[in-house]
């Protein structure tokens, strides 16, 4: 395994359970996440909870429905309309410490090793790393003859690449391949210790979105967008949000530390997520913009997807045929969200909000309706 972000562990947690020996290489010096919260969808949370992985399901059922507003506080669709599935909100510290709690003896995670080098033969594949601060023989390493200090080789029968959205491995396997791709915004998270009564949801703007939502553990985490050149100064964001409704100013006045993100992803199509016998999985498959939530969701159900085939005994094109199709869909509905989302023309903002507004309401209606049909008689 190289990486060991939220797709790293759970496909190592998912590996050990189909019964294999796991070594985990991890680039930085610590394992575990930064950030701020993560929401985790219905579909994610059961291959969590397929897997062992406590405390999240159960948290599914605490999620209040949220709508979605103008900059103002009118409602473009109010929660009571949508009709939607609702994800769960955790810390991205606490997912990431649920899932590697799981991690049994099976899988051995060396952090300060960073993967150099690869080459595939018909029985496995040899994986080059180097060692921050080992100072000597790592353990799995095969016989380092010729490498420099601080280097060790792996050999292993098969390889998954959860090495994030600027994969250094599919850099190897596609060098052709165009990197991520700009969005032309730049988005903003924080946690904020404030009681409110607002459900949250999101609020869009000219050029400008922000949302915000309850964790698992009381506090709000929020997040906002603005259009900008990638690597710019940073913004202000109390400025920024200064005349938007309520809470959203008191919000980020009690924010203590802001993250800045440029946002980027994979542009489509996508490539094959195996090549012999190494995987792309998580970000450096299929990395997403954050629009719909649902880049680290995709990473774990590629775990469960993998683990799915290896227990089956399928080729593992399967695992490609099953997920690259999938996250091919959320790669470009995400990004289509992110450009309706960041328009900036009054004219063209005012027409998206009308359009929004019917359309929620209706397809609320028809999920409604959907459920009213289905219910036992
Ligand atoms: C602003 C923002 C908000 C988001 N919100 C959500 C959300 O609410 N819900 C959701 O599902 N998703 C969300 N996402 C997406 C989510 O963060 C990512 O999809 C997810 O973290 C990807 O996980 P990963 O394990 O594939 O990659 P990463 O988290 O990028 O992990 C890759 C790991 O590989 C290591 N690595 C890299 N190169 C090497 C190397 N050569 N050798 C060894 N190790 C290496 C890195 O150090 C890192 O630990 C959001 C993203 C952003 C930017």
């Amino acid at each position: 395994m190289v990486g060991a972000g939220i797709g790293g562990v759970t496909a190592a947690v998912a590996l050990e359970q189909c019964g294999w020996q796991v070594t985990v290489l991890e680039r930085s010096a610590e394992l575990g996440e930064v950030g701020a919260g993560i929401s985790v969808w219905p579909g994610a949370a059961a291959v969590l909870e397929e897997l062992g992985v406590e405390g999240v399901a159960k948290a599914a059922r605490l999620g209040e429905a949220a709508g979605m507003r103008r900059w103002d506080g009118r409602w473009i669709v109010e929660a009571a309309e949508l009709g939607i599935e609702l994800p769960v909100m955790l810390h991205r510290a606490q997912l990431h410490q649920l899932i590697t709690d799981r991690l049994g003896p099976a899988v051995t995670i060396h952090t300060g090793a960073t993967v150099t080098g690869l080459t595939q033969d018909a029985d496995g594949v040899t994986v080059t790393a180097t060692r921050v601060g080992s100072g000597g023989a790592a353990s799995g390493e095969a016989g380092a003859g010729g490498l420099e200090p601080g280097s060790a080789e792996y050999r292993a029968e098969l390889v998954v690449a959860a090495d994030g959205i600027r994969s250094g491995i599919r850099g190897l396997l596609a060098p052709e391949y165009q990197g991520p791709r700009y969005s032309g915004y730049t988005a903003y998270r924080g946690i904020a210790e404030l009681e409110v009564e607002d459900s949250g949801g999101e609020t869009w703007g000219r050029g400008q979105r922000f949302g915000f939502a309850k964790l698992i553990d009381g506090r709000i985490y929020w997040y906002a967008t603005a259009n900008r050149e990638p690597g710019g100064a940073d913004d202000d964001v109390k400025t920024l949000f200064a005349n938007w409704h309520e809470p959203i100013p008191a919000l980020l006045a009690a924010t203590p530390n802001v993250l800045r993100n440029d946002i980027y992803d994979l542009p489509t199509p996508l490539l094959p997520f195996v090549h012999g016998r190494v995987l792309l999985l998580g970000d450096a498959a299929h990395a997403m913009t954050p629009n719909m939530g649902r880049g680290a969701c995709s990473a774990i159900e590629d775990a469960g997807a993998l683990a799915r085939v290896l227990r089956a005994g399928k080729d593992l094109t399967a695992y490609d045929a099953e997920r690259r199709p999938a996250t091919t869909k959320l790669v470009k509905r995400s990004h289509q969200i992110g450009v309706l989302g960041q328009l900036d023309s009054k004219f063209a903002c005012t027409l998206r909000d009308a359009v929004l507004s019917v359309g929620g309401k209706t397809a609320g209606l028809l999920a409604k309706r959907r459920k009213v049909e289905q219910s036992p008689v």
